[in-house]
């Protein structure tokens, strides 16, 4: 059996070091959105980069569509001029109630 081309885990907190960004595109409508690391390791931890790609959900429709294509952005490439950057402004937790009948 061939195993997966990567095994080794890459944390976020090594894009962070390289001044990398993420890119989340959906494959189906094609909506992309770039991250820094940082505000992502806030939500999931340091989890590994690829992980995100089932983490993560396309907004457009509830649900989402399915696996979303992952791939880390230098900041100071030419493709990320003018490009806009989506940061973390909040984290909104819900409240789930919790019944017991007594
Ligand atoms: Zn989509």
């Amino acid at each position: 059996m061939s195993q997966p081309s990567r095994t080794i885990p890459f944390p976020l907190s090594k894009l962070n070091d390289a001044r990398d960004l993420v890119e989340v595109r959906c494959s189906y409508c094609k909506r992309a959105h770039v991250y820094y690391p940082t505000d992502l390791i806030q939500l999931f931890g340091d989890v590994d980069v690829d992980s995100l790609s089932g983490r993560m959900k396309c907004e457009s429709v509830p649900g989402g569509h399915g696996f979303l294509k992952v791939e880390r952005v230098f900041s100071g490439s030419r493709e990320m001029v003018g490009k806009k950057i989506r940061r973390l402004v909040a984290i909104q937790v819900k409240r789930v109630p919790v019944w017991k009948e007594e």
